[in-house]
Parts: C-alpha cells; structure tokens; sequence
C-alpha cells in the first residue's frame, strides 16, 4: 500500500502533466471504485483548468478553477501512469507492464498540456471524490485527520500531548490518522527504529507527566521527519530515472533499517542486535531488541 512519500512522489510526477492544464476530456470506464464515482463526474471536471495540486496526508488534491477540489486517493493497489505524444518518455518495460493491466485502466484525463493522465487499479481500494473548496473543512475524509509529519503544526510538544496519556503502544500511537497523518507500517517501524525506541513502549513515555514533551518525542519527531524526507528524496530519483507515477519505484526496499529485514543484523553502528518481527494490532512490526529501548 502507497505511504506518503509515495504519495507525495506521485504528485511531484503528475504536476508537470496537471498543473496549469485544463480537463480536455475525462472518462470513467468503471465508476465503481472504491465508492461510486459522482454522477457529474466528468462534466465537473471537463474544460475546468487544475490550479495547483496538492496532497493531505495520502490524499491528493487539485484544486480546480471552478472552486471544486479533485481529492484522489491510490487505494491498496492504485497508479497512475502520464502518456505524452511520442511516449519516449518511457522505458520498454513500462510498455509491457503496462499491456498487461490495460484492463485496470479505470478513469483516464486528457489535459491540455497534452499528457494523458490515467488512473489503474486493480483492486479498485482507490476512490476519486469532488469537493467544494469551502466544504473540504468538513469533508469526512480529512476533517479527522492530525497535523502533517513534515509540516509546522507536527513538533515534539503536539506529539507529547497527543501521547500523553495514551495506554497503547507507541506504534499504534504513530499509526493513528487522528496524531499524525499518513504514516503508515512501514514508515512507523523507521521512524522508531531511527529514534531508538520500542515499539511497544507505551505511547505516554514520550511525554512528562504533566505532558511536555520529552526528549523521546523530540527524537520521534526527529526520526519520523528524517525517514519521511529521505523516502520522497528516494522516490524524486526514481521519478527522474523511469518517469513514473506510480509511486512504486519509490519505494525502496534496500533503503529500509528493519522493516521486512526479520533475522538481519541491525545497521545501527556499534549494534550487535538482531531484527525480529511481532505482529501488534495485527499488523508486522519490525524492530531490534538490543537499541530500541
Ligand atoms: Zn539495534
């Protein structure tokens, strides 16, 4: 599943095609994603020009020129992919991945840029929504939503609060959209990893007792903007290397500390742990033992 820095890699890749560029054409081959898409769909987004777009949490959001907001989200499984005339833009190996999935291909955009902006997903988890700007405020999708991790309002005081007193663990701290939003997983096995803390800790160590921060909710914030910037940085690249948008590439399995690296020994120097997985929550936690306190 897509995080934010895969989020935020498909947007800085879909910019170029988007922003600044009319809907020229839309077409919806299925409408049933992950909720049916509106009625007026097209003729909402039709001969309206996209004037920024934008990303909350995983959500991506283009602001369009009639005062209504495109909110897309990629879903388990979602991409997009950007043709432009002459398509040597993109390596042979996209062209036969691509062949396969064709019949993923569920709402494609013609832009007046000239790029043709399609959206595939195959388990259709994806969904595209049409907001009025003044109502994103109260737009069930994001109203609940915490502060973004690289954002201003995200600091180590917020965070101690928000954990104060919370009995769960730190890791489903972190996962919880309403404390920070779009960490997911994998993104919250390196941020502790990084910050040398337990996954299991309770979430309320990382502040005072009267909830201040500490300085382990400085050092969560650290490693969660540290491991945060690093993965867009990585993702950029990949977008440079293959001009894709799929966010897949950013996703660089050989950058990550612990996660899915059960058995391996930890790299932090001077560690002579080794990682282990537990499952919280029901989901895979990937931590050492020996540095992560
Ligand atoms: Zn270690």
């Amino acid at each position: 599943m897509p995080e934010l820095p895969e989020v935020e890699t498909v947007r800085r890749g879909l910019a170029p095609a988007m922003e600044g560029a009319r809907f020229v054409a839309v077409k919806a081959h299925r409408r049933d994603l992950r909720w049916p898409l509106p009625k007026d769909f097209a003729t909402r987004l039709q001969g309206k020009t996209v004037v920024g777009l934008g990303r909350r949490a995983k959500y991506l959001l283009a602001d369009l020129s009639s005062g209504d907001v495109l909110l897309m989200h990629l879903g388990m499984s979602g991409s997009f992919r950007v043709d432009r005339d002459g398509g040597e833009q993109v390596p042979g190996k996209y062209h036969h991945e691509r062949g396969q999935h064709l019949a993923h291909d569920h709402v494609v955009f013609r832009m007046s840029s000239g790029a043709v902006v399609t959206f595939n997903d195959p388990r259709r988890f994806g969904s595209m929504k049409i907001v009025p700007r003044t109502r994103l405020d109260e737009e069930p999708l994001l109203r609940s939503l915490g502060p973004e991790p690289l954002g201003n309002a995200f600091d180590a005081a917020m965070l101690a609060h928000a954990c104060w007193r919370k009995t769960t663990s730190l890791k489903a701290a972190l996962s919880d959209q309403r404390i920070v939003a779009g960490l997911g997983n994998i993104y919250v096995c390196e941020a502790l990893h990084r910050a040398r803390l337990s996954p299991k800790r309770k979430a309320s160590t990382a502040a005072t007792r009267s909830g201040a921060p500490n300085v382990r909710a400085e050092r969560l914030v650290a490693g969660i903007r540290a491991v945060l910037t690093e993965a867009i940085k990585a993702g950029g690249s990949s977008l440079r290397d293959h001009k894709r948008t799929d966010g897949e590439l950013g996703l660089f399995q050989h950058n990550f500390r612990v996660y899915d690296r059960a058995g391996e020994p930890c790299p932090t120097p001077g560690c002579t742990g080794t990682i282990k997985r537990i499952v919280q929550n029901g989901r895979a936690t990937f931590f050492c033992p020996v540095c992560q306190r």
